[in-house]
């Protein structure tokens, strides 16, 4: 898959693929990051090969790390699932919205699954997801947040990271405003803080 960037000529190519490793055990990720080398030196000669308007291109860089999509995630007071996502499930505590549909890369290496939204549907994720369960004041965001296999495949992606980014800061800001711990702050003023900023979360 080819993403035009703001540079003219210029693509990234986002095409590698690394899988059977453990992303948690420092000697596979460092045999990822090889085998991803590798392959984008492949795909370089490819390009310049068998691609129309790439016999000059050159590779002009690689990621600084290898990516991962999931290893590791919390338990928080709430796991979001699957069902969750496709149901549109309202809860009183979202913090944020997400509309990517469930990706799932196939850790196995077989094809991947998509399972999309209706058209313009979108999906709420809850404060209560982003809460460490039984720790008073910790806050986890992104892709490790707490989720089920099948909905981490949908809220990983980056705008979604990014706004429950969003949230988690601002919940833990008004609870330091306060003087309390995030599981005291009333949603209502998290709320308010959010849409003051611009966030969709309705
Ligand atoms: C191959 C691949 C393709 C993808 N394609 C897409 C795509 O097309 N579109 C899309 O939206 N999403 C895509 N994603 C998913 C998306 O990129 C990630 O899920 C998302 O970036 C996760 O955001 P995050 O903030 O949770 O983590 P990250 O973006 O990984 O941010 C975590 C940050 O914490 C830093 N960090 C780690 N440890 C420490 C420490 N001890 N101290 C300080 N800093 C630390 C890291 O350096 C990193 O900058 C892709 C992911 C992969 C792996």
């Amino acid at each position: 898959m080819l993403f035009e960037t703001v540079n003219p000529g210029e693509v990234i190519v986002n095409t590698t693929r690394v899988i059977k490793l453990n992303p948690v055990d420092p000697w596979d990720l460092s045999r990822a990051e090889r085998e991803g080398r590798k392959q984008a030196y492949e795909l370089i000669q490819f390009f310049r090969k068998y691609c129309a308007g790439f016999s000059n291109a050159i590779l002009e860089s690689t990621g600084v790390q290898i990516g991962v999509r999931e290893s590791r995630r919390i338990i928080g007071d709430y796991i979001l699932t699957q069902e969750d996502l496709l149901q549109s499930r309202y809860f009183e505590d979202t913090v944020a919205l997400g509309g990517y549909p469930i990706d799932i890369h196939n850790p196995a290496g077989a094809k991947t699954e998509t399972t999309h939204l209706k058209p313009g549907q979108y999906y709420y994720i809850p404060l209560l997801s982003l809460i460490v369960k039984g720790f008073e004041n910790l806050l986890v965001c992104g892709r490790c947040m707490s989720a089920t296999h099948e909905a981490g495949a949908a809220i990983r992606v980056t705008p979604i990271a990014m706004g429950v980014g969003q949230a988690a800061g601002t919940a833990a800001g008004l609870a330091a405003v306060e003087g309390t711990s995030v599981r005291n702050v009333e949603i209502s003023k998290i709320h308010c803080a959010l849409e003051k900023m611009g966030a969709t979360i309705r």
